[in-house]
Formats: structure tokens, sequence, C-alpha cells
């Protein structure tokens, strides 16, 4: 990777941390309260050290094999890693190995075996449950209606740590459609904490619509190709 590709993560990072405190401040929120994932997927492992170099820490990757090789290849950097793609049953040994957190979780199944091969010398894998909130047919995550039985199962599994909830809405560029979305996203998490869950964490907001996540209570926002640019 060229130095100016570099030069252009650092850049784009700085602006976007600039749009998040300005949409912090929007929305009446404390400064820092949204956390930022950089999602690194289908990049190599130079633009990774770009971001690294310019302060970013929380990386995220959709493929085990990918999360694997590459935090494998970056060991040595202070890394917290993300997993946020679709999970299958034959590769979660490899993200509890090497994931710090996982955004994905969308059946009792799989929690079932992240739980049993998390390593004993590390901490509990950190859990969000992808919710369909869309109700659409190709999309991973967990029905609506199906959401508080899974939190319940999940929630006694011993090597994880139920931290809240995620989402991949249906696309749309109307900020309207967005916030109205992931407002039915934050009455789901406050529901669930009602119930006696203690979730504090709302993984919403992408590139497209990060802004209306944060309007609407985003803990985390999964960013890719406003630090990265376009992938391959
Ligand atoms: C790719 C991806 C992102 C990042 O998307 P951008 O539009 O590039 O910011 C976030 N979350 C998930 C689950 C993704 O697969």
């Amino acid at each position: 990777m060229d130095h100016r590709t570099s030069v252009d993560i650092a850049k784009r990072l700085a602006e976007l941390k600039k749009n998040i405190a300005r949409c912090e401040t929007d929305a009446k929120r404390p400064s820092g309260s949204v956390i930022l994932l950089a999602v690194s997927k289908t990049q190599p492992t130079e633009a990774i050290i770009a971001a690294y170099a310019a302060g970013q820490r929380a990386f995220a990757e959709n493929y085990a094999q990918e999360l694997g090789n590459k935090a494998a290849a970056l060991q040595a950097l202070d890394i917290e890693w993300h997993f946020i793609g679709p999970l299958q049953s034959n590769k979660t040994r490899l993200v509890a190995n090497r994931a710090d957190w996982v955004h994905s979780v969308d059946r009792l199944k799989l929690a079932q075996r992240l739980s049993a091969q998390r390593p004993k010398d590390k901490t509990p894998l950190q859990l969000c449950l992808q919710v369909n909130i869309d109700n659409e047919e190709t999309k991973s995550g967990v029905a609506v209606d199906a959401l508080p039985e899974l939190a319940g199962a999940i929630r006694s599994l011993p090597r994880l740590r139920l931290r809240g909830l995620m989402c991949v809405p249906k696309h749309t560029t109307d900020p309207a459609t967005q916030r109205e979305t992931f407002a039915r996203m934050r009455v789901m998490f406050e529901e669930l904490n009602q119930q006696g869950f203690e979730l504090d964490t709302l993984s919403m907001g992408m590139s497209g619509d990060y802004p209306a996540a944060i309007k609407e209570g985003a803990t985390i926002i999964r960013i890719g190709t406003a630090i990265f640019g376009p992938r391959r």
C-alpha cells in the first residue's frame, strides 16, 4: 500500500470522528458515548496498520478465516477484534479463539458452541444478538418475536457475556426511514432491560446511516467504506 493511501485513511478517520462528535452533540449525548468500529473486511493488513497508526484500536471482520489470518498476522498490535459476519457452526472455534466480540449470533446453537469453545484463559466472549429488524427473508438475524426467548437462553451460558443487540437494516437512503428502524431497535433494547437483562450495547449504523443510528442511541457504529474507501 502506498503512502498516499495511508494518508487518505488517516484523513477519512479524522473527518469521521469529527462527524461522530457532531452527531453526539446534536443528539444531546455525552461526548465519546459512541464507539467506532473500523470494518476492515476485504482490506489488506496494511490498511489496518494505517488506521491503527492513526489511533484506531477496534476492528471488525465478516469472514472467520479472514479474521483468523489477520489477527494472527497482527498479533503484536493491541487490537480489539469484532466478528460481525454470518457465522456457520463449523467456524465457531476460530471465532471463539480469535475474537473479543461477536455481533452476529442469531441462534442458540451458535452461542452454545462459542461458549464451549471459548478458551479458559481468555475473558468471556462479548456478545450481541443480530436482529432481523426488517424481517427480510434473505438476511440473518433472529426474528423480532423470538428475541426475548433467545436472549434468555443465552444469558446463562458461562463463557459469554450478552451485551446487546445488532442489526443490518434494509438498505435505504431516506433518513426518516433509517431512524424509524433504529428506533424499533432501541425500543426492543429498552424492553429487554426492563425484563432484567443488563444490556449496554446497541450495535447499529454503517457508513450510509450512522447519523440516524446515533440519534436513536447506537453505542457502537460499524464503519467500513467511510474509512477505507470502496471495497474491492
Ligand atoms: C460491511 C459491513 C459494515 C460496514 O459497511 P460500510 O457501508 O462499508 O460502512 C457494517 N456492518 C456489517 C455487518 C457489514 O457487513
